[in-house]
């Protein structure tokens, strides 16, 4: 068997541990002589890993019982809907820092159900840096301040938390979930899809503020409201069992290597090795502000174009895959997600090194 260096944007890299582990655990969890894929959602072999998921994430990201934690389906998608629908309130004004697709997306959808003020956005929509916080312009009725964490597509990522916002913060953390530490305290609500950095397709996490649920607009789908939600124990219907069991066995793989400190730092390293050797020569161009560059997704382009194809022709050969980027920016994208090793940079370095040499 060989693994590839797997830098896919989504769903990507797992831990080969946790693979293991699911690998191990497939046709008879814990001695019940079936999958987790075949057990009931109600029973009580499902209730043993749904509880211990929580709990386990809880004490990751030190999340205090002031939260709701939702597992919950629909993608993160379905939180570009169902966060209006949730924390509008009467006055249906809300705030949204665009600062690539995915935000600009979000802002979109809002935009069905309430007044969207854009508080920043860069000239052009060219999304190569994160406007600063003291050109935002806030509207003093919205009823939340949204902003993505790291949009995935542009490479741009926020490397600290707004401060000085009235209003409840909710974020988007799909792309950036568990990659550092984080102070949830700061947040109304965040939320992430799974198949990044957390697990599988099929489940996002949503971790919101009690005092902010109860309050849904009256035609919000039950299986979107965060209060239903919460006190069905994200079970008013069938959950996505399998992928919030793989999620919690990547949680315990994050708690058994440290944490989110640890991990945050081996992040910081690996996607460092990478922009330091984007900026020691002129054949690759990664266009982000050095501020806002992102740690998990490092975007970056040819001097020559019509060479992407042979770059990744070349990538796949010597066993690294998912490096094209997202077809609404070209060029290529490197996906730095937890479950990579650092020896998968120091590869791609090398393999970049080589064909300047032998293409460049
Ligand atoms: C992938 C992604 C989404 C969309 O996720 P789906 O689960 O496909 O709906 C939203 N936001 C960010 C930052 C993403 O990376």
């Amino acid at each position: 068997m060989s693994r590839v260096f797997n830098f896919n944007a989504g769903p990507a890299t797992l831990p080969a541990e946790v693979l293991e582990e699911v690998r191990n655990d497939l046709l008879d969890w814990r001695g019940c002589g079936m999958s987790v894929m075949e057990m009931s959602h109600r029973a009580e072999p499902f209730a043993t890993i749904a509880h211990e998921a929580e709990a386990d994430l809880r004490s990751l990201l030190g999340v205090s019982d002031d939260y709701h934690v939702l597992f919950l389906q629909g993608g993160a998608t379905a939180q570009f809907a169902a966060i209006p629908m949730n924390l509008l309130g009467k006055d249906a004004h809300t705030d949204y820092v665009v600062t690539g697709g995915w935000s600009a997306k979000a802002a979109d959808e809002c935009g069905k159900y309430a007044h969207v003020g854009i508080a920043a956005q860069p000239q052009g929509k060219i999304y190569t840096h994160i406007p600063a916080r003291d050109t935002w312009t806030l509207d003093e009725h919205a009823a939340y301040l949204y902003y993505c964490a790291n949009e995935t597509v542009h490479g741009v990522e926020f490397q600290y938390t707004p401060e000085g916002i009235k209003c409840p913060l909710v974020a988007d953390f799909s792309s950036c979930f568990l990659s550092r530490s984080v102070d949830v305290n700061r947040f109304g609500l965040l939320y992430a899809g799974a198949q990044k950095n957390a697990g599988i397709a099929g489940l996002t996490v949503v971790i919101v503020r009690k005092d902010l649920c109860g309050h849904a607009q009256p035609i919000t789908p039950r299986v979107l409201d965060y209060q239903v939600m919460a006190t069905a124990g994200s079970m008013l219907n069938t959950p996505p069992t399998f992928a919030w069991y793989v999620s919690g066995r990547v949680f315990k793989w994050l708690l058994n290597n440290g944490g989110l400190a640890a991990i945050g730092a081996r992040n910081a390293r690996k996607s460092k090795q990478l922009y330091d050797y984007l900026d020691s020569q002129d054949f690759y161009t990664n266009p982000i502000a050095a501020a806002d560059r992102s740690r998990m997704n490092v975007v970056f382009t040819l001097a020559d174009k019509t060479l992407d194809k042979a770059f990744l022709d070349g990538a796949k050969a010597a066993g690294m895959v998912g490096l094209k980027g997202h077809r609404s920016v070209g060029g290529m994208r490197a996906s730095l997600y937890n479950a990579l090793p650092e020896g998968a940079v120091a590869t791609l370095v090398s393999y970049m090194q080589e064909f300047v040499r032998t293409r460049g």
